[in-house]
């Protein structure tokens, strides 16, 4: 139990507003703010809360598009006053962290030990360690490392009732004691989205660095060719991609602003963005790579290589310009009712293309202007971007859109692959789930949080 005297909750209403707000469009202002410093801070308010049955939502750098990390009911908990990185360890390569860090300066520290943090969420330099566990997210790369799930080796987490449980990954290769749900805890949490517990402090695995990046944007005239090139990509032996993501017309546009190149590529409809990561030994497959899109119709003499960090760094800034700019777009028609409208579904990565196309079908036929459509196509997972204008527009959007999501469903994919249901996508987790799926979600809440103070709304 909590050793700490409960952080102060703040009800000052300029202080509530600043928290009310996150990268889904919705504002929803808490009825107070605690910022705790300490791991025993946190089970304190939560020992408290679980008494008087206050709801209390988590929150780290609030860039969730699922209005996950916002609520009005009871107390939104900042975990961002939990910053400190504890240890880098270069020996064993784990990194032990408070949930605050944003994960973008937590892989600058890992990096000075040549060591690689693999998520890498494009929201990096504004999302913390702890957002990035609760929502399992993933990034570009994930196509090579996986989501943020396989990196957590141990957690410590704030049950709702005040308890601290300290939870380690097993070594074991084999095991057939009881039911696989139960098998690793560690799992429970990630990807909770702060229904089940408060993560408190975060062990993650690192790799080693790769020795050698390059990245490549290759632009393509048409955009069913940038599609077959990213099957091909993924399906060649020749390439090392660790990612391969697709920008539409529309987000090409965004991307040549943002890098100040508007006449970069200009008979292109689409560009594909890979990074090549050969494994040791291996030279750079440069000319695989170039090979590979001559062949697929590449506009091969407006290919850009991006070689050493600093020519990475400003691709990555390129690639976080479309969401941002985005976001930008949709919050200026929030005074209208208005909002952006992102999906986040994956199909097997070799639907995307006939997947796209009825996607753009049904916007069409609903005469909803098109979405700036870019990212992971390499896990068969675009994100579409549409901008509301109006309540109006965004009642016809979402119809839109969950008329693309039975399609996806229909093909084996999934509604939500990397943000999270939040609130704003909890309508269409029946499309995926079963009532039986449903049941068992539920009968572990309510085991793990029977008042249900935590993030009420979440998911469930
Ligand atoms: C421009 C932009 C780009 C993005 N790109 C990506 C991307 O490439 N990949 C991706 O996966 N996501 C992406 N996202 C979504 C989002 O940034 C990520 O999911 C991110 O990891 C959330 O971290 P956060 O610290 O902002 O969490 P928040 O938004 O604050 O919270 C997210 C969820 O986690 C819970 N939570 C937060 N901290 C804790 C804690 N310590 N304990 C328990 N629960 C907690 C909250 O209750 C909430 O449910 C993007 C968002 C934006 C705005």
């Amino acid at each position: 139990m909590a050793h700490a005297a409960a952080p102060v909750v703040t009800r000052d209403e300029e202080v509530r507003r600043a928290y009310a707000a996150d990268a889904s469009g919705l504002v929803l202002v808490p009825d107070g703010v605690a910022r705790p410093t300490s791991a025993d801070e946190v089970a304190a308010l939560l020992a408290e809360a679980s008494s008087a049955g206050t709801p209390v939502t988590a929150a780290g750098g609030q860039t969730s598009t699922t209005a996950a990390s916002i609520s009005d009911r009871g107390i939104l908990l900042s975990l961002r006053a939990m910053p400190r990185i504890i240890d880098v360890d270069p020996v064993a390569r784990v990194a032990r962290v408070e949930p605050g860090v944003l994960v973008g300066e937590l892989k600058r520290a890992c990096a000075a030990h040549d060591l690689l943090l693999a998520p890498d969420p494009t929201s990096e330099e504004e999302c913390t360690v702890g957002g990035a566990v609760a929502c399992n997210a993933s990034g570009a790369r994930s196509l090579r490392y996986g989501a943020t799930r396989p990196h957590v080796r141990a957690l410590r987490v704030a049950l709702a009732d005040g308890s601290i449980v300290e939870l380690r990954r097993t070594a074991l290769e084999k095991n057939t004691v009881g039911y696989a749900l139960a098998h690793d805890p560690v799992d429970w949490f990630v990807g909770s989205e702060g229904t089940l517990g408060v993560i408190v402090e975060v062990e993650l695995g690192l790799l080693p660095l790769p020795e050698r990046v390059v990245g490549l944007a290759i632009p393509f005239a048409t955009e069913p060719a940038a599609l077959r090139f990213v099957v091909a990509a993924r399906d060649s032996r020749a390439v090392y991609p660790r990612c391969i993501e697709f920008f539409d017309v529309l987000a090409l546009a965004i991307a040549r602003e943002a890098e100040g190149s508007r006449d970069w590529a200009m008979g292109a409809q689409a560009f594909v963005y890979v990074e090549d990561v050969p494994p040791p030994g291996i030279d750079s497959a440069l000319d695989e790579w170039l090979a590979l899109a001559e062949s697929h119709d590449a506009l091969v003499d407006d290919v850009r290589v991006y070689d050493g960090e600093t020519a990475l760094r400003e691709a990555r800034r390129v690639r976080h310009s479309v969401p941002a700019r985005m976001n930008e777009r949709g919050a200026a028609r929030r005074a209208h009712g208005g909002r952006k409208v992102s999906t986040d579904w994956a199909v097997p990565y070799g639907s995307l293309a006939p997947m796209i196309a009825r996607a753009r079908a049904l916007a069409d036929e609903a005469r909803v202007p098109q979405a700036v459509t870019y990212g992971h196509a390499g896990n068969g997972h675009p994100h579409q971007n549409f901008i509301a204008h109006d309540a109006d527009e965004l009642g016809r959007i979402e119809q839109v859109v969950e008329a693309t999501l039975r399609e996806v469903i229909a093909l084996g994919g999934t509604v939500a692959a990397e943000h999270g249901i939040g609130k704003l996508k909890r309508k269409w987790l029946p499309l995926q789930m079963s009532p039986l799926q449903v049941r068992t979600m539920q009968a572990v809440k309510r085991e793990l949080d029977p008042a249900g103070i935590l993030a009420p709304g979440n998911v469930l």
